[in-house]
Order: C-alpha cells, then sequence, then structure tokens
C-alpha cells in the first residue's frame, strides 16, 4: 500500500510538471556537436542501402511498386531527404547508388536540382562509393568494376562537380584484393568500408581491435596502394534499439515530451552510452561509426533524423561519450589525424561465412547462364566503342549508353552474383538484350562505313547490312545457315580487339558441305567441316526460341572451321562461296567402353599436343606437349555435390544450400552411363572427342593443330531433380602435380592470389565444411605448380573453384536448387527455361581450358590467351551478290600503325570516344612481379603508333575512374600508416607522360588512363582506308 502512495504522489507531480510545460512544447535540439578530443565520439552516418534489383527490378524498387514482395520505394527516400536535410543545415546523409540518384535527378526540377546542389556543396549530402551500383565483389571482372564505377563517377563529376572520396561496400558478400586496390586507391579513395567479413575472423579481429586496418591489396603496386579498410563489427544497420524507420516494428523513438507517456530520455541515453562504450571496446581510438540505416530506409527520412537529433542533444547533454552528425568522411579524417599506425592486411577476404557451416561460395557459381551472358557483354561492350571510336562517334546514335547502363546494373551484388529473384534475373538479362540490340547496330553500322568506299562522304547511310550471331556458341546464325546458291558469297568480317596481331580458328554453322573459304585477296583458306551433332541442334532449336523468341527453319549440318588472321585492333575479311568440290567432312570415329586390355590407347591432337584415351573407360589419360616435351598424367571426371536442405534437426544449425550459400550433403562421382559411345572427330585444323557422359552431361574436347591448350566445352542439364535433391555439378582435372595443398587463384580476372587448402593467413582457421570452406571466386582461372610444371585451367565466365585435393583443379560448373538457403532470395535457384509449350530446367553450355607448362611457363598462357577469352573475335556476316561483289574497298584494317603491335605484357582495356569527342584510353599491363621472367618488367606503348595518323593534341592522365587528373588525385590522397612497414624499396611505376615524345610506361600490374584531344590529320574516312593492313 505503501508503495502505490508514494506512486501516486509521483504521478501527481508529473501531472503538475506536464500541465506547466504546456507552454514550453518546442524544442530546440543542438545537433552543431563536432568532434570532441579525449572523449568517445560516436559518429552517426545515415544511410540507405538501395540495391540496385533483388526481390523486386530496379525501376519497381524506383518507383515503389510489386510492394507485396518488398515494401521499398527509392523515390521516397529521395523525396523525403531533401526537406529533411533542409530543416536542419548539421544533418548529413550519404548517397551510394547513381543507377537509382540519376533515375530521380532527372525528375526534379530546377529549382530542386539547385536545392541538392547546394546541399552537395555543403556537404550535407554526400555521393560515396559513386558507382552506377555497389558492385558485387566475386563474381565481377575488373574491367566491368571499372567501368560501373566510371559511369557512377563521371555522371557525379557532371552534375556536381565533386569526386567521391569514400569506397563503400557494405553488402558485398566477402570483399577483394582488386577492390581494395584497384577499386580503391586507384580510384583515389581514402578509405572503404563494409560489412561483411568470415566470422571467425571477425571474431579474432573484434578481440584484437583490428576491424580496422590498412589494406594492401596488391604485391605489385604495394605500398603505394595502401588504404584504410574498416570492417563493420556486425553489419551495417545500427546498434540494437536505434532503428527508427516510420512503420517498424521494433523502434523505439526518443520520448521527450513530458506531456505524454512513457517519456525515456534518460533509457535511451543510457542505451546509446552503453552501446557506444560496447563498440569502443572493440575499436583502436576514441572514434566509432554507427551506420545509421540499411536495406531501403528512410522512406520517410524525418522520423530518422527526428530521433538522431535528440539523440545527440540528449546525449551530449549528458556528457558521457559525444555524439555527432558525420560522414565515412568525416570518419576517415578523424581517424587520420590521430596519426596511428594499423594493422596490414593483405590479400582478401574471401570465401565469406557468416556463420558455421554457411559459406557463401554457392554464388561464384549460381545462374551460370547470366554468369556468361554478363562475360560476352563485356567483352562486346569493349569492341563495339572501339569501332565506334574508329568510325567517329555520332551525336545521332546508335550508341553504346544502353549495354553500358545494362552492364552496368548486372554488376550489382545480386545481379552477376546470381542472388536475385528469378523474375529480377529475368529483368537482368532483358536490359543486357536491350543494350546489346543497341550496340549491335553500331557495331554492324562501324563495320559498314569501314569496309565501304561510300564512307568517305561521311559514311551515314552505309549499303552493306552486317548482321551477328550472339547465340553462335549455340549454333544459331541465320545469316551463315543460309543455302548458298550458286552465285551468292557470304562474307564474314572477323575483328579483333586486343592490340596484337591474331591467329585463331573460328567456326560458323552451313548448311552444305561444297563450301570454299577464301581471304580477301582470293587465296583458299584450310577449313574443316565437323558435323553438328544431334544435342547440340535440339538445344539450338530450343534456346533460340525461348532466347530470342524464334524458331529456327533450317537445321545446319555441320560447323565451318577455318584460320583466321586478324591484324591489332583491326578486321580480316574473308569470303564464302559454294563450291564444286566439297571440303572434306571429319568423319566421326566411335569406339565403346570395351573390357580390352589397358594398351588400347587412342590418341588425339593434330599438332605438338596430344591426348591419349585409353579405350578402357574413355577417359583421356596422358597429355603430352612434343615441342616442350612436359607430360603429365591427366584425369578428368564430374560429380556432383548432393544439396543440403536445411531440414537436419539433429543439429542446431540448419542450413541448406542454395543462391549464395553451397552447403553440401555428400559428394558422388558420375561414372558414365552403361556402353558410352566416345567419338572421336579429326580434322587437319582440330579434333575433337565426344563424351555423352549420361543423359544430362555432354562433353566435347577440343585439341587444335597451331594450339598447345586443350578446350573443353560442356553441356550441363537439365540436372535430374526428380529424386528430390538439388544437385552441384562439378568437374575435377586431376594431374601428378604435387600441389601441397598450395593453389592460385585470380581476384576479379587481375592479381593471382595463393590459397592453401583448410587454412587462412588471418587465423587459425576451424575447419567445418572441407569443400564450401576452400572454394574460391574464378574470373579468369586457377592453377597449380610443383618444382617442375605447372597445370592452369582458364574460364569462360565466373564460377566456382578450388583444390580440394593434391594436384587436382575443381570447378562447379552449374546448380540447381530445391531449397532457399534463409539469407532474403526467399526462392530456391532452381532455374527453368520455357519455350515450345514446355519447361525444363536450365541447361546450361560453355567452355574451360587447361594447359600444362614447365614451371615458370604458364603465366604468358593464362595472360595472353586470358585476354582472347575475354575478348573473342567478333564475326559479322554479310551475303552480297556473287556476280557484283569482288571485294570490300577497305578489306582489312588496323587502327594502328600497322608494323607497330601492343607489347605481349600489355593490353588496351578501354578505348572509347566521348560525348565531347576527347578519348578515354585505358593501358593495362597484364603481369605481376615476378610472375613471368620476361615479361614482369616495364613495358611501353607508343602513342603516336596506336593513333597514326591523327595528332595529339593534348593528354590528360586521369584518376582509374577519369574522374579529376591522376596528379590532383595523388595530391589529396590520405597516406596512412601500417604497423608492419613494407619493404621500402620504391614501387615502380611508370613515368610521366612526356607530350613529345608520346611514350606510356606500365609498371608490373599498373593500369593508366588517360583523356586524349585527338585531331585528323586526314579526313576520318580517308585515315582508315590509309590503315589498311595489306
Ligand atoms: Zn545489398
Amino acid at each position: 500500500m505503501k508503495v502505490m502512495a508514494k506512486f501516486e504522489i509521483w504521478f501527481l507531480i508529473l501531472m503538475v510538471c506536464g500541465l506547466w510545460m504546456v507552454e514550453a512544447k518546442y524544442m530546440v535540439y543542438n545537433t552543431s556537436q563536432g568532434i570532441v578530443a579525449g572523449k568517445l565520439n560516436v559518429h552517426l552516418v545515415p544511410h540507405t542501402h538501395d540495391d540496385v534489383g533483388w526481390l523486386k527490378t530496379v525501376d519497381q524498387y524506383y518507383v515503389g511498386s510489386n510492394n507485396s514482395i518488398q515494401g521499398a520505394c527509392v523515390e521516397n527516400v529521395l523525396d523525403s531527404l531533401i526537406p529533411a536535410l533542409l530543416a536542419d543545415k548539421n544533418r548529413k546523409f550519404i548517397y551510394v547508388e547513381q543507377a537509382f540518384f540519376q533515375r530521380w535527378w532527372r525528375n526534379q526540377s530546377p529549382r530542386m536540382q539547385n536545392t541538392v546542389r547546394q546541399l552537395v556543396n555543403s556537404g550535407q549530402l554526400e555521393f560515396i562509393n559513386g558507382g552506377w551500383c555497389m558492385h558485387d565483389e566475386a563474381a565481377t571482372h575488373y574491367i566491368d568494376m571499372i567501368d560501373q564505377t566510371t559511369l557512377g563517377h563521371n555522371y557525379i563529376k557532371q552534375q556536381f562537380n565533386v569526386t567521391p572520396r569514400i569506397g563503400w561496400q557494405i553488402d558485398p558478400f566477402g570483399h577483394s584484393a582488386v577492390q581494395a586496390y584497384l577499386l580503391g586507391a586507384e580510384v583515389g579513395f581514402d578509405s572503404l568500408f563494409f560489412g561483411r567479413i568470415d566470422y571467425q575472423d571477425r571474431e579474432k579481429r573484434k578481440a584484437e581491435k583490428s576491424l580496422e586496418v590498412i589494406w594492401q591489396g596488391s604485391k605489385s603496386l604495394s605500398s603505394s596502394t595502401q588504404i584504410f579498410a574498416g570492417a563493420f563489427p556486425k553489419n551495417y544497420e545500427p546498434p540494437s534499439g536505434f532503428y527508427f524507420e516510420v512503420n517498424d516494428n521494433s523502434a523505439i523513438p526518443v520520448q521527450d515530451d513530458v506531456n505524454l507517456f512513457d517519456y525515456n530520455v534518460q533509457e535511451r541515453v543510457n542505451d546509446f552510452v552503453a552501446a557506444a562504450l560496447s563498440q569502443a571496446n572493440i575499436t583502436r581510438s576514441n572514434h566509432i561509426m554507427w551506420t545509421m540505416g540499411t536495406d531501403f530506409k528512410y522512406q520517410y527520412a524525418e522520423s530518422w533524423f527526428k530521433n538522431m537529433d535528440k539523440l545527440i542533444h540528449y546525449v551530449n547533454q549528458d556528457g558521457r561519450v559525444n555524439a555527432l552528425y558525420s560522414s565515412p568522411s568525416i570518419y576517415t579524417d578523424a581517424k587520420h589525424a590521430l596519426d596511428e599506425s594499423w594493422p596490414l592486411k593483405t590479400d582478401d577476404y574471401f570465401p565469406y561465412a557468416d556463420r558455421i557451416n554457411a559459406y557463401w561460395t554457392g554464388y561464384f557459381t549460381s545462374r551460370p547462364a547470366l554468369k556468361l551472358y554478363v562475360r560476352m557483354m563485356s567483352g562486346y561492350y569493349l569492341a563495339a566503342r572501339q569501332l565506334e571510336f574508329f568510325k567517329g562517334r555520332s551525336d545521332t546514335g546508335p550508341t553504346t549508353e544502353l549495354l553500358a547502363d545494362a552492364l552496368a546494373i548486372a554488376q550489382h551484388h545480386d545481379a552477376v552474383s546470381g542472388t536475385s529473384k528469378q523474375h529480377v534475373a529475368d529483368d537482368y538479362s532483358k536490359r543486357l538484350f536491350i543494350g546489346y540490340k543497341q550496340a549491335e547496330d553500331l557495331v554492324s553500322n562501324s563495320l559498314a562505313c569501314m569496309v565501304e568506299s561510300a564512307s568517305a562522304s561521311g559514311c551515314k547511310n552505309p549499303q552493306i547490312n552486317f548482321k551477328q550471331c550472339p547465340l553462335l556458341n549455340i549454333s544459331y546464325c541465320p545469316p551463315t545457315e543460309a543455302d548458298l546458291a550458286p552465285g551468292k558469297k557470304l562474307v564474314v568480317v572477323v575483328y579483333n580487339a586486343l592490340g596484337w596481331k591474331r591467329t585463331d580458328v573460328v567456326r560458323i554453322p552451313v548448311v552444305n558441305k561444297n563450301v570454299i573459304v577464301q581471304d580477301s585477296n582470293g587465296k583458299e583458306i584450310e577449313s574443316q567441316l565437323l558435323p553438328i551433332v544431334k544435342a547440340s541442334i535440339a538445344i539450338r532449336n530450343y534456346y533460340a526460341t525461348a532466347y530470342v523468341g524464334e524458331s529456327p527453319t533450317s537445321s545446319p549440318k555441320y560447323w565451318l572451321a577455318f584460320t583466321v588472321t586478324v591484324p591489332a585492333l583491326g578486321f580480316s575479311s574473308y569470303v564464302i562461296t559454294s563450291g564444286k568440290q566439297a571440303v572434306s567432312v571429319s568423319i566421326p570415329q566411335t569406339f565403346y567402353k570395351t573390357d580390352g586390355s589397358q594398351s588400347d590407347a587412342v590418341e588425339v591432337g593434330p599438332g605438338n599436343l596430344k591426348l591419349s584415351y585409353s579405350a578402357n573407360g574413355g577417359k583421356f589419360t596422358q597429355y603430352f606437349n612434343k615441342r616442350n616435351q612436359v607430360r603429365s598424367s591427366l584425369e578428368q571426371s564430374f560429380s556432383y555435390y548432393s544439396a543440403d536442405d536445411g531440414s537436419k534437426d539433429d543439429r542446431k544449425d540448419l542450413q541448406a544450400s542454395g543462391a549464395y550459400v553451397f552447403r553440401p550433403n555428400g559428394s558422388f562421382p558420375i561414372h558414365p552411363e552403361g556402353k558410352v559411345p566416345v567419338t572421336i572427330i579429326r580434322g587437319s585444323l582440330l579434333d575433337e572427342v565426344h563424351q555423352n557422359i549420361n543423359s544430362w552431361i555432354y562433353q566435347i574436347t577440343r585439341v587444335y593443330k597451331e594450339k598447345e591448350h586443350i578446350e573443353v566445352e560442356f553441356t550441363v542439364g537439365p540436372i535430374p531433380i526428380d529424386n528430390g535433391i538439388g544437385k552441384e555439378l562439378v568437374t575435377q582435372i586431376q594431374t601428378d602435380i604435387k600441389s601441397n595443398k598450395t593453389f592460385y587463384t585470380d581476384s576479379n580476372g587481375r592479381d593471382f592470389i595463393k590459397r592453401i587448402r583448410d587454412y587462412r593467413a588471418d587465423w587459425n582457421l576451424q575447419v567445418n565444411q572441407p569443400a564450401a570452406g576452400n572454394y574460391y571466386p574464378i574470373n579468369l582461372g586457377l592453377f597449380l605448380k610443383d618444382n617442375n610444371n605447372e597445370f592452369s585451367v582458364l574460364v569462360d565466365r565466373s564460377v566456382g573453384g578450388s583444390s580440394l585435393v593434391d594436384g587436382q583443379l575443381e570447378l562447379m560448373l552449374h546448380r540447381r536448387l530445391l531449397h532457399d538457403d534463409g539469407r532474403g532470395v526467399g526462392e530456391a535457384l532452381n532455374e527453368t527455361v520455357c519455350a515450345l509449350g514446355k519447361c525444363m530446367g536450365l541447361t546450361v553450355q560453355g567452355k574451360y581450358y587447361m594447359r600444362i607448362d614447365s614451371l615458370g611457363e604458364g603465366a604468358k598462357w593464362r595472360r595472353s590467351f586470358g585476354q582472347e577469352i575475354y575478348s573473342p573475335l567478333l564475326l559479322a556476316f554479310t551475303e552480297q551478290d556473287g556476280d557484283k561483289f569482288t571485294k570490300f574497298q577497305v578489306p582489312s584494317f588496323t587502327g594502328i600503325d600497322p608494323s607497330y603491335s601492343l607489347p605481349d605484357n600489355v593490353a588496351i582495356i578501354t578505348l572509347q570516344e566521348l560525348e565531347d569527342h576527347t578519348v578515354l584510353l585505358r593501358l593495362a599491363h597484364l603481369y605481376e612481379v615476378d610472375e613471368d621472367k620476361d615479361l614482369s618488367t616495364m613495358a611501353s606503348v607508343e602513342l603516336k603508333r596506336l593513333f597514326p595518323k591523327r595528332k595529339i593534341n593534348k593528354i590528360k592522365e586521369m584518376s582509374l575512374t577519369a574522374n579529376q587528373e591522376r596528379a590532383e588525385m595523388e595530391k589529396k590522397r590520405i597516406k596512412w600508416k601500417a604497423e608492419t612497414p613494407s619493404d621500402l624499396r620504391d614501387v615502380p611505376r611508370g613515368g610521366t607522360v612526356d607530350p613529345k615524345k608520346l611514350v606510356v610506361e606500365l609498371a608490373p600490374m599498373e593500369i593508366r588512363t588517360f583523356v586524349i584531344d585527338l585531331s585528323q590529320s586526314l579526313p576520318a574516312a580517308e585515315s582508315w582506308k590509309s590503315h589498311m593492313s595489306l
């Protein structure tokens, strides 16, 4: 009773106070606090994380449709943000994804745009990261990462004249070395922040206060590319209880109106201080960052800011810690001002597991067809921009802009990663296709201009109509499948986007065997006809219908393979006519698995490389290169991991295999079913070995006369799921290399990183997933070595790979899963394709390439051939009336001085005419330090010979994304101190370009970016004629 009485008295007092307070309702919160030395500074960083497609498409997220899937509208975020920032000049916000921002910006009134510009100028609104999207870091190629970041950075530069200075990769599922050094330091960023690192690594770093490090991602460029890198203690959300989204169930607003019930200022201040101290316990220095926001938040920005205003006001009144509106830039500057040394981190943060048995290594392979599409479009975009440059950029189009936009969006960490919902993956593909169609017009148009004499008049309406075949890989190519009536000629123009001359075997489907291939001088070219097998025709008919809506009318019978030789950055043309005499058709020779003796070996390979097959089992068993005498046993096989369905209730860690997570439940070798024929097709250019492994795996192994690697084409699918179990298909290639647990995988197709099985350099790894925990992302390839040889495998798209057994490399080629892995996507990764009245599991076709070299010789092949995989020869076709047609005015062309070639260790990764008609040029050194005895050296490129017949008026070296001059960037960029001093030798870099000599030097792994003002010393059309290489 006594207690009750006391309570009543208090209640009365409060009521009286409340009545008395009615007059003073309006509160002014003091939010002006800056950093206070000697106190724990809590940097409140308001942000929203807007996925450029995931559960909804990019446009659905922007306009806020399809909200039954996820209540998210980016337009609301940006609409509500501006008044909230204007309400108090101390409030700050960062914005990241330019794909969304530009959707909003272009709809704003000039007045609103002006207001926003002021917010940007005052620092209240800051663009960080600033790419079109927040790209993935595992399944992305470095050229795509550069392109998509360039797109965003240049948009920001154009609209606001600012350059982002902070990397913000808060959501991608693991972090790459290339991100740190190339898309971080070389872009000019002062720091890089992210949310996802391995749970074991995180625990150790929390204990050691080493979540924040100096990350040195490049062996070659070493200390010159150091960047401050901070992993968040938990994720990119606020500490629990400080989440203020307008409709959130868990929000605990700061209630400071004494007239109302539930006044909670002191509790909220106490909670704040407790959360701050707990984070301070695991963080060096007296600055901590709170990420105040998460996915698609700030739909009603005022609700967040109102609460943060109050927290800053009352927490600072309390005085135990100091709270302030901040940004990652302010936080970075504060850390730098301490002048401390930080732990040094090298290599990368792959693979990522968020808890035991939950390795996010499945997504390295998820949606393999989308991954190939993205890679094909990437190479095509590079070539299309070159051709646009040679023809001269037209102000009326077509351009590569739609493809640039689609490709940039596709780099998002739920796009190429394969972790979006199916309808969103379809949206990415649709955008790529639309972008491709526009670029295809540009390419056809440019090539037509370049081969026609009419081009001298400015080339508005070229007469020749070139057609291309994006589905050539599945033998669908209508222009080559026409029956070549006598008098008709099929002309093929072959474009080479590489900076050096190239000889390769191309193949096109044809209907008849009476064909002759000639070069543009009328000289007959050696060719070979290979029968197209039934399995290929079935795929072709089904997928041509599904992908381009065209039901093939004809049925090609043969692949016509012939050798082409194409100059650097140029084209050659070839003429195909129906001949009187048939080209010799390679006759398939079939043998079956026998019970015969072991000596029943069959050898294939028309050149130096010989592969032996044992007739007994039909597997290849021996690799032998006659030229260099490299020999190894070699055995390739398939197996699958059965996917864990996440239902095992005998364990606490329920975890299914899904779009993100690879969680195998047993591995099962795939034995060829019964009597499997091995069919060998021999010819003068190449031999093929066909193996129908089972009803859903078909494999063709190719050995070319002039090449010393093996090409393997696999066709996998539909993966059977009728037993209710998802499967993840892998191929294993076993050699006799004594690799001692060690293998090397690329980082975004650039540097190779040493991996040791069941080991992490940064902590003592507890192995709970011996397969999944040893998987790494592969974009270029992986290799093994011992004291004698090295064995390399290169890939055509991003996949997951590993070496789980010494001497063996493993690639995951396809996954079909029946359960969701509980990371938000809410769908099983069970890709199906519908056409011709039925739906089937996705069939994936692809290639990988392998080769064994003597130790020290492998890098040359990996780097040079790697460029050829990235930039396949571009083929364009036109049918000509044989009577009238003799040959093109310009049948062969090179864009560079015909007597020049880029050095073997340099590639052009961008050649693009910009809107203002200046030229963006990026040159990349292809080798790391100590990678190759001859090529890991300083290279030089002669720009005068790269742009013959043109005058270089002005050249400016730029940052990687070309949004600021390199020198300016170097001057501004913060230098950090690492606890472990890196070796003090000068990091080699190419010197300043002398405007007279115009020679660009490149040190190992260096990429240099230039904007060049060129003028024609000859009219454009004349200049390419004069570059005819023949
Ligand atoms: Zn995300």
